[in-house]
């Protein structure tokens, strides 16, 4: 199941924090409920379509991005090594 087709921005939290990494450079933004919600373009957008549109803001680079929430990441590639 991909939680980002589950959940609408209307959904989230303004507490809430997305993480968003470029698949190009590697840098790391946090996104918030909060600053989603305050967008009226947003609002009704699931998280994976918020994904899709989003891109990289470091300069020259423009890339795409990949989200993730903590705690519902699908790939769960680190929760082996904290059990
Ligand atoms: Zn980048």
């Amino acid at each position: 199941m991909n939680w980002k087709r589950n959940i609408q921005v209307l959904d989230l939290e303004p507490t809430d924090r997305l993480e968003l990494l470029c698949r190009k450079c590697g840098k790391l933004r946090w996104l918030t409920g909060e600053e989603l919600l305050n967008r009226p373009d947003a609002k009704y957008l699931w998280l994976e379509d918020v994904e899709r549109r989003a891109r990289c803001r470091q300069r020259g680079c423009g890339g795409t991005m990949r989200m993730a929430m903590p705690g519902q990441d699908e790939t769960s590639s680190f929760v082996g090594g904290i059990a």
